[in-house]
């Protein structure tokens, strides 16, 4: 398996550092955030060491999804929250701390005044050469 001295996350998933399991199978590994934004924050990582989602390789991003899908709904229902966001942070610029992928499960309170960005209206065109770049950089 492909792990990495260094990263907190593959410590984890070896066992040489502690963590609050949720969930595990032969490829991926659920756990209590340790710094939660509420309670019930969970991650589920792969327990190899891909960077970001565009390391992934497509079987085992597939199978996050299903986890991801199965653990929100156990979240939910044992934190009683009707909302939560799922969230995956790729690079420093977009706030990624851990970069061993994962994806957060976080549980949203009615009024928490979190938000998440605020939003932009651009012109026209700026719009339509961006929708061109993004289709023709499909790979
Ligand atoms: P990100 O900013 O998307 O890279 O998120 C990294 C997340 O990992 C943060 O929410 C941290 O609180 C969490 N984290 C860091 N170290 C640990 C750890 N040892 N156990 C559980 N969660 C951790």
């Amino acid at each position: 398996m492909n792990l990495v001295e260094d990263c907190i996350f593959c410590k984890i998933v070896k066992g040489e550092i502690p963590c609050q399991k949720i969930y595990e199978d032969n490829k991926i590994l659920v756990f209590l955030d340790i710094n939660p934004v509420h309670k019930g924050h969970t991650l589920i990582i792969p327990k190899e060491h891909h960077e970001g989602i565009i390391d992934m390789p497509d079987d085992t991003l597939g199978e996050l999804a299903k986890v991801a899908k199965k653990i929100s709904k156990a979240v939910k229902k044992a934190t009683g929250v009707a909302g939560f966001n799922i969230v995956q942070n790729n690079g420093a610029d977009a706030g990624q701390d851990v970069f061993h992928f994962h994806m957060h499960i976080i549980p949203r309170l009615k009024g928490d005044g979190l938000g998440m960005w605020p939003h932009q209206k651009l012109p026209e065109e700026e719009m339509k050469d961006i929708q061109e770049a993004i289709i023709k950089s499909i790979e």
